[in-house]
């Protein structure tokens, strides 16, 4: 239906449906919505109509392309931070299928890793909505790999400078920062050969745009002590607790940097246990433990449904 379509860039329209299929498919999404991203711009742009994707693909992947393609309509002029929000709630109310909105959160996320084809212009007002109004939505679903990503190529677009300041900063540490990890992680990993608990600790640098926020409320680079946070993964949430206290004994905790979303999760269900503990090694750090499964809703949110088959 695309043939003969380009996208800015120049190549086949066909690469950006494809390109949105797999950034769901890597979420694990279904098979219905991987169909609908596929075919997530025919009816907008093609002769193509519902009535033959009905036809040919079924009732569910037609009203999902439906579902996109009229949210594809709505406008989103307002930089108010007030009207976002009631931009963001009408967004959520006309989908009655939230696999509506992953689509079109990666519908977006493709469009966002192209925008250097775009004029500046372009690129800044796209930049900006993507931070108004989705970055926002795939957080409150818990989606927070493309939350991630998404608001730093939004910063890397409406604020170039603090981002290059933040890349270069970032990579000058980099070495001396893998090194503590790696010290760390050792320690972690005795402490539970220790306490006998079955676990795995792993580690991810943080992203740009939570640095920036940070940055932006005064505080220096030098200061930032999560750069990149652990975590240590185990099986239920009475090892959490151990995990924590053996922690909390071994290495002295920064005051006011423990978090217990355990007991009281976050909106969007994210779990964790977090605190900061001064280490032998100079610099605080901050170290996460939560269980297998409240990892997958950490990482993947609402998707994780689909991903894991939860009932
Ligand atoms: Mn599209």
């Amino acid at each position: 239906a695309h043939q003969g379509q380009k996208r800015q860039s120049g190549v086949d329209y066909l690469v950006h449906p494809k390109a949105v299929a797999e950034i769901l498919i890597d979420l694990g999404l279904d098979c219905d919505t991987v169909v609908a991203a596929l075919l997530h711009d025919v009816i907008e742009d093609t002769e193509v109509t519902s009535e033959e994707i009905s036809q040919t693909f079924g009732s569910v992947v037609v009203s999902l392309v439906q579902g996109v393609t009229k949210l594809s309509k709505l406008n989103f002029k307002s930089r108010l931070e007030e009207q976002a929000e009631n931009l963001r709630r009408m967004f959520m109310a006309m989908s009655n299928d939230i696999r509506v909105i992953i689509i079109k959160l990666a519908d977006r996320l493709h469009n966002m890793r192209t925008l250097s084809y775009k004029d500046e212009e372009g690129q800044k007002r796209i930049a900006q909505e993507t931070l108004d109004i989705y970055a926002p939505i795939a957080a409150r679903l818990g989606i927070s790999s493309v939350k991630g990503e998404l608001e730093d190529l939004c910063l890397r677009y409406l604020y170039p400078d603090d981002y290059y300041y933040i890349a270069e900063k970032v990579s000058q540490t980099r070495v001396e920062r893998q090194e503590l990890v790696n010290h760390i992680s050792k320690e972690l990993q005795d402490m539970l050969k220790e306490l006998g608990i079955e676990g795995e600790v792993n580690g991810r640098p943080k992203h740009f745009y939570s640095i920036y926020r940070k940055l932006k409320k005064g505080k220096p680079f030098e200061q930032i002590y999560d750069l990149i946070a652990l975590r240590v993964i185990v099986d239920n949430v009475k090892d959490c607790y151990a995990v924590l206290g053996a922690i909390h004994t071994k290495w002295k905790p920064l005051p006011g940097r423990f978090k217990d979303y355990i007991s009281v999760p976050k909106a969007n269900m994210y779990q964790s246990l977090h605190t900061t503990v001064l280490t032998a090694y100079g610099a605080p750090f901050e170290i996460q433990i939560r269980t297998h499964e409240m990892h997958k809703m950490a990482e993947y949110g609402i998707a994780a449904h689909w991903k894991y088959k939860q009932g």
